[in-house]
């Protein structure tokens, strides 16, 4: 079976989060192929010990590389920790990307909550 195309992205304050998500979940996301914006797919290696293909950082356009990977279908799930409460230089990048998860149907988990859940149900092995 070809492995889970998963893309993580964390905007500065939310980037401790995705570290320690990316621990909880190290065995699942290690048998995945993962992507990551630049700054926190660096943070992902040196911290959680996961290999990440590192894009551009967001606001260099490392969203923009994610939204147009899996709008050829090349992403199959999307963890965006996203801060509510920063504006971001790259906003339009931003929405781009989640639009681009709705407009092709490919789950998006924005909070911690939720990607916990998505992560567990996608990491499930199979009985
Ligand atoms: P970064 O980008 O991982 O390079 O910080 C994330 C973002 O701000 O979209």
């Amino acid at each position: 079976m070809a492995s889970l195309r998963i893309a993580l992205i964390a905007h500065d304050r939310k980037k401790d989060d995705m570290v320690a998500l990316a621990r909880e979940f190290r065995d699942g996301l290690s048998r995945c192929a993962v992507c990551a914006t630049g700054t926190t797919g660096g943070r992902l290696q040196r911290e959680a010990g996961l290999q990440v293909e590192c894009l551009l950082s967001g606001p260099l356009g490392g969203d923009l590389q994610i939204g147009a990977r899996l709008a050829v279908g090349e992403v199959d799930a999307v963890i965006f920790l996203r801060d509510p409460m920063t504006p971001q230089p790259h906003e339009p990048d931003i929405n781009a990307l989640v639009r681009a998860c709705d407009v092709h149907d490919v789950p998006c988990a924005t909070n911690v909550a939720s990607a916990r859940r998505l992560l567990e149900s996608l990491l499930r092995r199979p009985v």
